[in-house]
């Protein structure tokens, strides 16, 4: 079993100017502490490789860290001691502890209160990662996760799941390419949920490459299986999905992916609310730029579950509505 380097082993490891053991795994605390990138990155001008002989490969090519979890379809765990060991293994520590900083995060930016919020992460082609109920998102330990099917048994854990980890699962059941779910009540947004005001589109245009088009889902009680529907149909088309007299829900191709979603809207609602008390009127930009911007989205790759066609069509659309050409 691959050993797992934590923050406290990795901040010992530079000090001493020495390298992890080969195959190792850092935690996203130790990452942090490193600096990101590969181990061996992280060591690259430490003492241990300052003293080393020089490379006689050439550096690796610039990459784009990818968090994403992925595994072989049909191989989920059945047995219990299948199930406690990968429970337990260095893979999903990995993720809990991002949950864990994913928590801290949605905290610190208040857009969690009391135990508000909840997050997921999809681990297999029946399995999800989830925050506890009645925990608050700041304080969280990797030993409070749970670890549940997207039926919403729970396999494994201490502590009693999420009553709204359904919702996520409604997405992640129409939606393949949501890994991960991140729910919050992040103010500025859901005070768009509670007023019943459309979020104006075309204001900044890294809201519409990044959010992409924002979703609204009816109001329904939350943790009902209508909740989960409701949330799984708009959700399946739109990656942040604003809930009526509610909240946020975000998904992406990984935790942090669908946590950037949160801070995206959030700041968009903010500045949008400041904007429009400002008396100027809010200024949208020509159609043409709102299509480039769609293009950019496209060849991003973000995910996308609209067609072309239907992109085309919500470009067309925005142009009408802009009176563009
Ligand atoms: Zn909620």
């Amino acid at each position: 079993m691959p050993k797992v380097i934590t923050a406290r082993e990795a901040e010992e490891l530079l000090r001493k100017g020495e390298a992890p053991p080969a195959g190792a795994i850092l935690t996203p605390a130790a990452r942090d502490v490193l600096g990101g990138g590969s181990l061996q990155s992280a060591f690259r001008g430490t003492g241990a490789r300052a003293a080393a002989k020089p490379a006689a490969t050439p550096a690796a090519a610039p990459a784009t860290p990818d968090l994403e979890f992925r595994w072989t379809p049909g191989s989920d765990p059945r047995t219990p001691a299948e199930i406690a060991a990968f429970f337990r293994s260095p893979a999903l520590q990995v993720l809990k502890e991002r949950i864990c900083d994913i928590g801290r995060r949605l905290w610190q930016r208040e857009y969690t209160d009391g135990n508000g919020g909840n997050i997921t992460i999809r681990v297999g082609d029946n399995l999800a990662l989830c925050t506890p109920t009645l925990i608050c998102k700041g304080f969280m330990q990797p030993a409070d996760m749970c670890l549940v099917d997207l039926d919403g048994n729970q396999l494994a854990g201490t502590r009693k799941r999420t009553s709204e980890a359904m919702t996520h699962f409604g997405i992640m059941k129409r939606q393949p390419a949501a890994k991960s779910c991140v729910h919050a009540h992040p103010p500025h947004a859901t005070a768009f949920a509670i007023a019943n005001v459309d979020i104006p589109s075309c204001l900044i245009p890294e809201a519409e490459v990044f959010l992409g088009k924002i979703g609204v889902a009816k109001y329904q009680t939350p943790g009902t299986p209508a909740n989960a529907d409701e949330v799984g149909e708009v959700g399946k088309e739109h990656q942040a999905v604003l809930m009526e007299n509610h909240g946020v829900i975000c998904w992406g191709k990984d935790v942090e992916d669908a946590y950037w979603k949160m801070e995206n809207i959030d700041s968009y609602c903010r500045t949008v609310w400041i904007a429009a008390g400002l008396g100027g009127g809010l200024h949208r930009f020509s159609g043409r730029h709102a299509r480039e911007l769609i293009d950019i989205r496209q060849k991003l790759g973000m995910p996308d579950p609209q067609s072309e066609a239907v992109v085309s069509a919500v470009a067309a659309q925005i142009l009408r509505q802009l009176g563009g050409k």
